[in-house]
């Protein structure tokens, strides 16, 4: 008879059972990361959110990830959020829509290594762009079928090459990302404004509550800035509309290249912007709008051969926890102060405390 106890249990877990576990940890795995990859529709956020996930599961040290330009753009371009590529940040490192590398991707859905890839592809000058940044393994990322993505993957910490089931769980993971990408992308068109590539005055108002919900909470300051052009009425009947359309763009350029990062700028309406500034108070969002004003004149549209320009006048106030208990009355307060910069003589930044 048998003494030991444990000697009860000692049978061997059959091999099914151990790939049956395996398949269900990886599945819970993959709704996690799922979670995790839906909980944001911000670009850069879900971007590193993807790129940690690879290099987490797949104990990666260099991961990164090409993209779509913009709303309308085709080119992928490599985003700056790789991790671990020794690369020239000078440099975009670009995918054209009709390269070899690209339409390989299109045409089939799998993991490349670099070797694979150049065998695919023989010299098209894609592939110039990838061997600089040396993946070992390129996974395409889809989203309704379509190619939205490209992750590229460095070495395993360990050394070992990919198997074929890590590679099978690295599309899964890329078709969750995908799909992630997508709903990002789609959220991005829905809020921007396609001509001047700002958000739209519904962003506005919803990003208003937001920020003044913040604000309030946290004790941080908050300024608002409107901003309307001169007299465009006039210049839409000299130049022509096409002429105006430009203007418009050139100003929100200025706009767009005159803010911070977590500031926001929105088409307010036709030829009328607006800026939330979290976290700053009055004085600073006035020097903001001084200098906006400021390159708004200086900056040049050439059209129909003219040099034309423009000016602006602007409205700046900050929110004011105990009377902004809503929108409209910051929003009217920021009105009244660009009022008062038309009523002076237009081109000018005034402000209401
Ligand atoms: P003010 O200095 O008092 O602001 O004068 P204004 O002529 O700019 O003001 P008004 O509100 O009378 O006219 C706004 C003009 O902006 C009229 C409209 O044709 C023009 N506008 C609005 N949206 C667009 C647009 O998308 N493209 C072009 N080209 N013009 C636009
Ligand atoms: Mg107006
Ligand atoms: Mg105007």
């Amino acid at each position: 008879m048998n003494q030991n106890n444990d000697s009860d249990y000692d049978f061997k877990v059959p091999v099914e059972i151990e790939i049956y576990e395996r398949k269900i940890y990886d599945l819970k795995q993959l709704i996690e990361i799922s979670k995790g990859l839906n909980s944001t529709l911000e670009y850069n956020i879900l971007i590193d959110s993807i790129l940690l996930t690879c290099m987490g599961h797949m104990q990666l040290i260099r991961a990164g990830i090409f993209l779509k330009k913009g709303i309308d753009h085709d080119v992928f371009v490599f985003h700056r959020n790789y991790k671990g590529f020794d690369l020239d940040h000078t440099i975009e490192y670009e995918l054209e829509p009709d390269s070899e590398i690209v339409k390989l991707l299109e045409d089939t859905t799998r993991c490349y290594t670099l070797e694979e890839l150049i065998d695919m592809v023989g010299n098209d000058p894609s592939l110039e762009t990838m061997k600089i940044i040396d993946p070992t393994l390129v996974v395409p990322l889809k989203g309704k079928g379509k190619l939205n993505g490209i992750i590229l993957l460095g070495d395993r910490i360990n050394g070992e090459e990919f198997k074929e089931w890590e590679k099978e769980y690295l599309l899964n993971i890329a078709s969750l990302a995908g799909i992630a990408i997508q709903n990002a992308y789609l959220y991005e068109m829905a809020t921007t404004d396609m001509m001047t590539k700002l958000k739209i005055h519904h962003f506005f108002q919803a990003a208003l509550v937001e920020e003044r919900e913040r604000a309030g909470r946290i004790g941080t300051p908050l300024s608002l800035i409107m901003m309307d052009i001169d007299h465009f009425k006039v210049f839409n009947d000299e130049y022509g509309h096409t002429c105006g359309d430009m203007v418009l763009v050139k100003v929100a350029r200025v706009i767009q290249e005159s803010v911070r990062q977590l500031d926001i700028p929105a088409r307010y309406g036709g030829e009328e912007f607006a800026i939330i500034l979290p976290n700053t108070e009055l004085r600073e969002a006035t020097m903001v709008a001084k200098r906006i004003r400021q390159s708004v004149e200086e900056s040049v549209v050439v059209c129909s051969g003219k040099n034309l320009s423009v000016t602006i006048s602007i409205g700046v106030t900050q929110y004011d926890k105990n009377r902004d208990i809503d929108n409209k009355t910051l929003v009217e307060r920021a009105d009244k102060a660009l009022y008062i910069s038309k009523a002076e003589g237009r081109n000018r930044v005034s402000l209401l405390e």
